[in-house]
């Protein structure tokens, strides 16, 4: 392939993979059956898709550059189960990047970084369609997703992450592995997606998000502004979640958040006397 006639988009976060045994540690890392239907964010060339291609039923890939139309078509020639998409992935409406697939699917992705989260909050909250999702990204980024309660880097995509499966680090890349070199080096991150806990995922993702609005503040303080509750009530709520007014979001567990979310309800509707 003629890398040197590629021309790299540094806004679309092109930081491409041509490394033979990177390619298929990711497609070892990302556990791929023959039957699987796997959906890849970010063409770019079509180095990793093809490689996808070979190890799956079918790999639908969207990419937003239409610049790199020429490049993948000619990587791709002789693939028949790929289907290129040229749109914004994050913008697409979920429905119709499902329509693409039979069955329930999985992601692999050397992500586009500056969209890292929103593509995987879109991916774990508005489907119940995956299965696994095996991801390039930033390895501060991969930190803080596996980050433990209490440490520096626990966060609120953090919590929000591991309420909707279990995150593992498979490896750490070198940025020298990526044309052109990024300023990070990365890590492969694998969400398995599993239902863990029982309860409302739209006001546990609010209470979530007011909890860490303001790190340095106290979660009495956080919920207070955020969740137009009284005073009384808020302190009701932790009371009852066994969780002190002057605790910091970062000690709470994701059961502490799970708790939060029942109590908030039964608040609401007036099962406590407050
Ligand atoms: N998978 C390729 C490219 C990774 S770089 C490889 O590993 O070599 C990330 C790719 O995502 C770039 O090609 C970039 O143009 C594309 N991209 C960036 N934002 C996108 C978006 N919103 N939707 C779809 N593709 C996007």
């Amino acid at each position: 392939m003629e890398i040197n006639n590629i021309k790299f988009n540094k806004k679309y976060g092109q930081n491409f993979i041509f490394d033979t045994n990177l390619l298929n540690a990711i497609i070892s890392d990302a556990n791929l059956k023959k039957d699987d239907e796997v959906l890849e964010i970010g063409t770019g060339a079509g180095t990793l898709t093809k490689i996808i291609a070979n190890n799956c039923k079918k790999v639908v890939s969207y990419e937003i550059d239409e610049n790199l139309k020429e490049i993948i078509f000619e990587n791709l020639k002789e693939i028949n189960n790929a289907k290129i998409i040229f749109k914004d992935a994050l913008k697409e409406d979920i429905k119709n990047i499902e329509n693409n697939f039979e069955n329930n699917y999985s992601i692999i992705a050397n992500l586009p970084y500056y969209i890292t989260t929103p593509l995987i909050l879109k991916f774990i909250q508005e489907t119940e369609r995956v299965n696994t999702i095996t991801i390039m990204i930033q390895k501060e980024v991969a930190e803080r997703l596996v980050a433990s309660c209490n440490s520096k880097d626990y966060s609120s995509i953090t919590v929000l992450l591991n309420f909707y499966g279990d995150v593992k680090i498979l490896r750490n890349v070198n940025r020298k592995m990526f044309i052109p070199m990024p300023s990070v080096d990365s890590a492969i991150v694998q969400i398995e997606l599993k239902k863990k806990y029982e309860c409302d995922e739209k006001m546990f993702s609010n209470i979530v998000r007011a909890s860490f609005a303001m790190r340095r503040k106290t979660i009495y303080n956080n919920l207070l502004k955020f969740l137009n509750l009284s005073k009384e009530k808020i302190l009701k709520m932790l009371e009852t979640c066994k969780i002190q007014p002057q605790q910091r979001a970062e000690s709470l567990t994701i059961q502490n958040y799970v708790d939060l979310t029942k109590s908030y309800f039964d608040i609401i509707s007036h099962k406590s006397k407050f």
